[in-house]
């Protein structure tokens, strides 16, 4: 009888558990142990002062499963952090808390000093407490992501040249310029091959590249929302940050909707459009190097050349915090710059 008294105990206090809960806007974790569900919500609610009377959705903090069963409960690891979610509330992950939060962000007078701070208190913290204080203070401001035009919104515009009514218009400046830039400094850069023959073959690349620029309007698709392709944002205009040049992704939530308000558009200088294959240490020399050893029966291969400098396949998207300015591993060879002249003829004939 004693032993299965001992043994009873022992049962129930090996099923008590040590969870960490919180409210969505991550104000407060505390810690409770708790034996099965009920309890949970029983001594939840009272800690982060919810009346009972509260219909409450129990979620994983790390990816808002919702806790419906005892039996699930079980499986979960001791300190698993766990969210209140009141009515009407639902589940973001920390990171998005945050933009969903910068999302409001509008300010007239203080917009600097905003973007300031929370340069700050981004650039290197990812936890909960920060998170909550960064939301809680943005939660007080105001953006407006959805207005396009500059009457709807003329705190957007502030400083924006007249000949811009259209945020969207203003972006795709903002893309062509930075393309412009590209094409600009590999121009200086084989600026100082001196050798003639080089030199003309290099110019005519460079002439060709420009045409092909020209045609695809200087890609200023890449930052303009309503573009029917190539956009790199989603339609409402934001931008995730595409991770370091040797990661996959990025793992800070770093996003950015620069159509939300003036701090986030000047903020939004602070992302690179950065090339994976460097342009100035890697494809112009390796172009200069092909102009220097072609042989007759051999072209540039320019289309290969406008890839490197210009196309998404190796412009990458990333914020200042995920911008490495090491050198790269990533490498290529100058012969891929080649098509033979044979190749070249054969697509010029016209199809009959
Ligand atoms: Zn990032």
């Amino acid at each position: 009888m004693y032993n299965s008294i001992i043994s009873f105990f022992n049962n129930k206090n090996s099923e008590m558990k040590a969870f960490k809960i919180q409210d969505l806007k991550r104000e407060t974790r505390i810690g409770i142990t708790a034996n099965n569900l009920s309890e949970i919500l029983q001594k939840g609610k009272q800690k982060l002062k919810i009346s009972n009377d509260v219909q409450v959705t129990v979620v994983l903090e790390k990816d808002g499963t919702e806790v419906t069963s005892n039996d699930y409960l079980k499986t979960l690891d001791p300190q698993t952090v766990l969210v209140f979610l009141k009515p009407g509330e639902s589940w973001m992950e920390a990171g998005e808390q945050v933009y969903h939060s910068l999302n409001k962000l509008y300010n007239r007078t203080k917009q600097t000093d905003v973007v300031k701070k929370l340069r700050e208190l981004m650039s290197d913290e990812k936890s909960p407490e920060k998170i909550s204080i960064i939301s809680h203070y943005l939660d007080q401001l105001q953006t407006d992501p959805v207005s396009e035009e500059r009457h709807e919104h003329e705190d957007w515009f502030e400083g924006v040249d007249k000949k811009f009514n259209k945020k969207s218009d203003f972006m795709r400046n903002a893309a062509q310029q930075r393309i412009r830039s590209y094409y600009t400094s590999a121009k200086d850069q084989i600026k100082k091959e001196n050798d003639p023959c080089v030199k003309a073959c290099l110019d005519e690349v460079m002439n060709k590249l420009n045409e092909e620029l020209k045609r695809n309007k200087f890609h200023g698709d890449y930052f303009d929302r309503t573009a029917s392709k190539n956009k790199i944002c989603d339609k409402k205009g934001w931008f995730t940050c595409e991770g370091a040049f040797d990661e996959g992704s990025c793992s800070s939530f770093h996003k950015i909707n620069p159509y939300a308000s003036r701090g986030f558009r000047h903020m939004f200088g602070l992302w690179n459009l950065d090339h994976i294959v460097e342009k100035s240490r890697e494809v112009i020399p390796k172009l200069i190097k092909a102009a220097q050893n072609k042989r007759k029966a051999e072209d540039i291969n320019f289309d290969e050349v406008y890839k490197y400098l210009f196309k998404r396949d190796n412009l990458r998207l990333v914020y200042i915090g995920c911008h490495k300015k090491a050198a790269r591993e990533q490498t290529i060879s100058f012969d891929q710059f080649y098509v033979s002249r044979q190749e070249t003829l054969l697509n010029d004939i016209p199809v009959i």
